[in-house]
């Protein structure tokens, strides 16, 4: 049987990113073929990524608020799990969105092909199904988005189910008593939450000198002190030097590790001489120590498509790659790995592909760690500014003035506001804190729109709301609010 198809435009890969563009591409009129490896539409994001760690997070939420109400006069009893039902809730979840996409797919008429897409050439495309066969794609432009995969460290025994990626932790299979997780970074500490709430007791090991590398210091911090009362151990400036599969468990040996920082000092206290033991027997270990670029993979050498030694596709603001009528997206273009940029980054190649004029032309990403508390941040940050050698004047309001914080129960919260000195134009932002990451929006739209510090501080929010919190730190540059009590 004769399965080639020929199309305007075919997009590799139905992420985010590529469903997206596929989308995009298909209501400007092209004709559009989806190439996706596996049996759904999602990608990362929908599937082994965004949603189902959000679905797992608002349980850990839920068996911290009712645990810690004890204190205020509300007491449940001690939380019943049930993982069967708990994996098929967020099933239900992942599955409502994928029927979802499918729906959407079909009334825009994009002919999705299942199976694994490989460059022929720089119009074509083998697409290998798991029955066997093979669909050729006969294409004027295409759209790469086949995103990224967990890092792996080769010496680890991968294979021995004790030893999870963030797709294996999401699957729940079981809660092990005593869990490491490899990275500090954002989906470490996301899946430290999750099985810290179910039960788990939870080490962190962090090769750099703060957890979440990258976000400013006093963001971390309220974070970074709840957690030390909840872990059992955060190892900072540590690395696993190897982990030997054993009859009782995962061996773990750990170092010191040689990236002191260049400053030499340590501003988050209290972590500094709790170093890690020489060695600790773990029932399971997660490796979350990045996402590599799945660029290497997809025959683009046959297309003439330039891939770097990493696997990452370089693209101009219009998201074209070295051929003309190559486009990629998403995660495989590079940092940071974030479903919204993929998505932005899809609408602008599709419409471009379509003939439109359009750029990638973001001021900012925002990034959030839905950790509890939850860490946002946009714009620049405090080391940017120290490295770049700008001026800014900055306030923090904190979150133990805010009624609204008080009346959840919690106050550790702040919120960062940076300004430009002088005209008072927003830089950046960051705040710590339960939901920042639905409050960092509002910082986004300011960024954008090149609000300044009285915009914002003079602009009504309601109250009493966390978004007030923004304001008040506005107020705080513009001097309108001096005094917090
Ligand atoms: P992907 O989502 O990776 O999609 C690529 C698709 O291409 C996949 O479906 C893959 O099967 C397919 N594919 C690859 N190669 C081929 C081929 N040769 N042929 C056919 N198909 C192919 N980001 C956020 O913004 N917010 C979050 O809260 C968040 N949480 C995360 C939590 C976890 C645990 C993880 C792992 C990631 C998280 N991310 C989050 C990151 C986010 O998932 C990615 O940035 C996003 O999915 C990237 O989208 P993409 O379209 O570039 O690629």
């Amino acid at each position: 049987k004769n399965n080639d198809l020929k199309t305007e435009i075919v997009v590799l890969g139905g992420g985010p990113g590529g469903y997206t563009a596929a989308f995009r591409a298909a209501d400007l009129g092209k004709q559009v073929v989806l190439i996706e490896r596996y049996p759904v539409i999602g990608g990362v994001c929908l599937n082994v990524g965004c949603i189902p760690s959000k679905a797992l997070l608002h349980i850990a939420q839920v068996i911290h608020e009712a645990e810690e109400f004890g204190n205020n006069g509300i007491t449940f009893g001690k939380p019943k799990i049930d993982l069967d039902k708990v994996r098929s809730w967020k099933a239900g979840v992942t599955k409502t969105l994928n029927d979802g996409l499918a729906g959407l797919a079909k009334q825009r008429k994009v002919t999705v092909v299942y199976g694994l897409g490989k460059f022929t050439s720089a119009n074509t495309i083998s697409v290998a199904a798991n029955d066997g066969s093979t669909t050729s794609v006969q294409f004027d432009q295409a759209i790469i988005a086949v995103g990224s995969h967990p890092t792996k460290i080769p010496t680890f025994p991968y294979g021995d189910p004790r030893l999870m990626d963030s797709t294996d932790a999401l699957e729940l299979k079981q809660i092990p008593k005593k869990l490491l997780i490899v990275g500090g970074g954002i989906i470490g500490l996301e899946m430290a939450t999750v099985y810290h709430a179910l039960g788990s007791e939870i080490s962190v090991v962090e090769l750099m000198d703060q957890i979440i590398p990258g976000c400013d210091k006093d963001l971390i911090r309220p974070l970074h002190n709840r957690i030390k009362k909840q872990y059992k151990n955060i190892w900072l400036e540590t690395k696993v030097s190897s982990i030997q599969a054993q009859a009782k468990g995962l061996k773990v040996s750990f170092d010191r590790a040689d990236s002191i920082p260049a400053s030499g000092i340590h501003t988050i206290p209290g972590d500094k001489g709790k170093d890690a033991p020489e060695s600790e027997v773990f029932d399971s270990v997660l490796v979350a120590v990045g996402r590599q670029p799945n660029g290497l993979t997809i025959g683009a050498d046959l297309a003439g498509v330039n891939v770097d030694e990493r696997g990452f596709i370089t693209v101009d603001k219009q998201q074209r790659t070295n051929i003309k009528n190559i486009f990629a997206i998403g995660d495989v273009v590079g940092n940071p790995m974030l479903a919204h940029k993929a998505t932005h980054e899809g609408k602008v190649a599709a419409e471009v592909a379509a003939g439109h004029k359009a750029a990638f032309d973001a001021l900012t990403i925002p990034s959030v760690a839905y950790t509890d508390p939850e860490i946002a941040w946009m714009g620049l940050t405090e080391i940017q500014a120290k490295q770049q050698g700008i001026e800014y004047d900055k306030a923090a309001f904190p979150w133990a003035a805010s009624g609204r914080s008080l009346s959840i129960g919690r106050k550790e919260g702040i919120t960062k506001l940076i300004c430009e000195k002088g005209t008072g134009r927003v830089l950046g932002a960051g705040i710590v804190g339960t939901n920042a990451g639905e409050l960092i929006a509002e910082a986004v739209l300011a960024l954008e729109m090149g609000a300044d510090a009285e915009d914002v501080g003079l602009t009504i929010h309601p109250h009493p709301t966390l978004s007030e919190t923004l304001g008040f730190a506005a107020e705080m540059i513009i001097g309108t609010i001096t005094d917090i009590y």
